[in-house]
């Protein structure tokens, strides 16, 4: 048998463990000092250096699901989104940003890069032309996110990697709302990959995190700037973390199945006016999505038919949360316009395509004959309150 062609759940069970020499325990045992032998040792060891016994087992396995050469943990998705940034960009540099972003990603854009010296340049759309068009001699990154926070929109991974090694630039993915086991950008050509492991690798929501994995040679220029801005995570968090990933296959393929089964049941339902979802046929990006991704992932979002109010409709909800964050086990459903793009001005949001009554779902695990009653049931509510005109 090649163990180096482990099946992805292999690999999210066993790359990377710990061996417990002493008990022999089942599961990796956790190293909480911050302090570690400098004398007759080769590693330094420092948890802000990322390299403590259980990040550096962590980041084998993170490397491994991203077809990485290397990984690094992170304190929160921004604090891998922010580190990695900063760590191909200067001052006097460009960036090419793609229009539908996660809002804290797009807040830290239009907050922070002047400050830097940094300019920065958001797409029209979400074609590769709309990414060229923006490319100036002092362009260094092109940064992109597929399927987009909230509207799914579909980017082409292969196009977006040629058209970076065309002009010598380096591409970064938000690659959170597929997930490894959705979707490996770096077979595709991207060159770094980021994660809030908040979402489908913490998946209980429980643990907040981020990661970056890449080839050595950029892990290498990210490391020197994480060490520099501290953002590293505590080993007791490591290591929910390495227990969470044992089934973030599992978990997500089942997200992935409800979200496809709940997409057709929105898309067939004379209350919903409109249904964003990359597996379903009628998505502009459709054919883009099944041709790069492995699963179409466990995220869609929703517009109610108008007379059908989006606040009370999750006030009436019983099983599925009207919450923040998602890719949790249970369901979720929010409002982008309140929450993930609060920070984002009206103009910006409509520009974008996010209107006020835009839902966003994020499929849990629960059995989905419960989650479309649970739904059935909050919008006959709404109607039967409906005052007649
Ligand atoms: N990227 C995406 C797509 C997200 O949805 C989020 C958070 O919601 C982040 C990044 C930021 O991650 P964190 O909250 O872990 O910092």
């Amino acid at each position: 048998m090649n163990m180096d062609k482990k099946g992805v759940n292999t690999t999210c069970t066993h790359t990377g463990e710990l061996e417990d020499i002493q008990f022999k325990g089942a599961v990796s045992p956790l190293y909480m000092s911050t302090s570690y032998a400098f004398e007759d040792v080769d590693i330094k060891r420092y948890p802000r250096y990322f390299n403590t016994p259980n990040q550096e087992a962590l980041c084998k396995k993170l490397a491994a699901l991203e077809h990485a050469e290397a990984a690094l943990i992170f304190g929160s998705g921004m604090a891998a989104i922010s580190t990695g940034l900063m760590a191909f960009l200067q001052a006097g540099d460009h960036i090419v940003l793609q229009q539908t972003l996660y809002g804290g990603t797009y807040n830290f854009a239009v907050t922070q890069f002047e400050k830097y010296g940094i300019s920065y340049s958001f797409t029209d759309g979400w074609e590769v032309d709309d990414f060229e068009k923006e490319i100036k001699a002092n362009t260094k990154v092109i940064y992109i996110e597929t399927p987009s926070n909230p509207l799914l929109t579909i980017t082409d991974l292969a196009g977006i990697g040629q058209l970076a090694k065309k002009h010598g630039i380096v591409s970064m993915i938000d690659n959170t709302f597929a997930s490894p086991i959705n979707q490996n950008p770096i077979d595709f050509g991207i060159d770094v990959i980021l994660h809030s492991a908040t979402k489908y690798m913490g998946g209980h929501s429980d643990i907040c995190a981020g990661v970056i994995a890449a080839s050595q040679e950029h892990m290498d220029k990210v490391f020197q700037t994480a060490i520099c801005f501290g953002g590293s995570l505590s080993d007791y968090t490591v290591w929910l973390l390495e227990r969470s990933i044992k089934t973030m296959g599992i978990r997500v393929n089942t997200q992935n199945d409800n979200a496809m089964k709940m997409a057709i049941y929105l898309n067939a339902s004379e209350d919903v006016e409109t249904v964003y979802y990359p597996g379903l046929e009628n998505h502009p990006g459709h054919a883009l999505a099944k041709s790069q991704m492995k699963g179409f992932g466990g995220m869609l979002s929703f517009e109610l038919n108008s007379e059908i109010d989006a606040s009370l409709f999750f006030k009436h909800l019983k099983l599925i949360k009207p919450s923040m964050s998602l890719a949790g086990i249970e369901s979720t459903v929010l409002s982008p316009t309140k929450t993930s793009h609060a920070l984002m001005s009206p103009e910006d949001r409509k520009k974008q395509g996010i209107k006020d009554s835009l839902i966003r779902f994020s499929l849990g695990i629960e059995e989905i004959e419960d989650l479309v009653g649970d739904i059935e049931q909050a919008i006959s509510k709404v109607k039967s309150m409906a005052v007649p005109a």
